[in-house]
């Protein structure tokens, strides 16, 4: 037992070292970005084992190359993140405190189920929050940052009918979505060939729950990715351009400062990922205990409402 523990933390140290090495070198992340990513990388690793960790990775990783693609274009367009594209803690914590929760969860109920406590169903119900939340920020980040190159003006996510300039918050494109289902996809993918090739790695009790995989990761994406853009458009702190009339929640834009305008103040995009990513997970565990017809059914009755608007 001590010798698998002190494998795992070995084995853990090792690769953080490395994926962190790299991803500090490329300008992924600054310092504090860095320590938490490493914080939130090594317990997800430790709990939730390879598959999910995996997964994270993959987050990580996709988001990381998004904010750098065409960073300059981007920065011309004022679409840009600040600090270069690097993540600081705030972001880091924002998208992956809610997935190491869920893996902490994993590895909990696993236990309480061996010792006979608890259901077994529950761990991939936990599993499924994880691959939830994730899904959602991966979707959301993958989808912002290469949305904002869509050919198409984009439209306000609370009002379809209405256009608006690149970059504004709550706006939504077929690129960006196309995006999302893309991560979901991705996600999907990886999660079901470590469950194929390596079971045991994913904490699935039954073989339907096989099926539940791909499907899980693409709603999880595809509707967390648009309840954050619909949470940014109510909620998020806005600031208006007066030189463009962009509405963004940057405090400089065009060279100049811009104008608070709505939203709640301390209501920072890393709040909104926050949520979104939290209410990733809870899809993500109605999905992983196979109640599809909830979600297929408020989906229906959601894209009803708003294009009808
Ligand atoms: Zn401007």
């Amino acid at each position: 037992m001590l010798q698998i523990l002190s494998n795992s933390v070995m084995s853990g140290l090792i690769i953080m070292g490395i994926i962190g090495a790299f991803s500090y070198k490329l300008g992924f992340v600054d310092i504090s970005g860095l320590i938490s990513a490493f914080v939130v990388g090594f317990t997800v690793w430790y709990t939730g084992g390879v598959a999910a960790f995996s997964v994270l990775l993959f987050f990580f990783i996709s988001s990381g190359i998004a904010t750098k693609f065409k960073y300059k274009a981007k920065l011309k367009r004022n679409v840009a993140q600040e600090a270069k594209g690097k993540r600081s803690w705030r972001n880091v914590f924002g998208s992956g405190l809610i997935p190491m929760l869920f893996s902490i969860g994993v590895y909990v109920t696993q236990r309480l189920a061996a010792a006979g406590l608890v259901n077994p169903s529950l761990s991939f119900w936990m599993f499924g929050g994880f691959m939830g939340a994730v899904a959602t920020t991966s979707a959301d980040t993958l989808a912002s940052e290469i949305g904002v190159f869509s050919k198409r003006k984009p439209r306000l996510i609370t009002n379809l009918r209405r256009k608006v300039p690149p970059g504004t918050i709550g706006a939504v494109s077929l690129l960006g979505e196309g995006m999302a289902l893309f991560a979901g996809v991705s996600i999907g993918i990886i999660v079901l060939l470590f469950a194929v090739l390596t079971p045991g790695w994913v904490p699935i009790t039954s073989s339907e729950q096989i099926l539940l995989i791909m499907p899980l990761a693409v709603l999880t994406a595809f509707i967390g990715c648009n309840l954050d853009s619909l949470i940014g458009a109510v909620a998020q702190n806005r600031y208006v351009c007066e030189i463009c009339g962009a509405i963004t929640d940057k405090e400089f834009h065009c060279g100049y400062e811009t104008k608070y305008v709505g939203g709640f103040k301390r209501f920072t995009n890393a709040c909104v990922n926050f949520s979104s990513s939290g209410m990733g997970a809870m899809l993500g565990v109605v999905l992983g205990a196979g109640m599809f017809v909830w979600i297929i059914g408020a989906l229906f009755f959601w894209v009803l409402a708003s294009s009808s608007n």
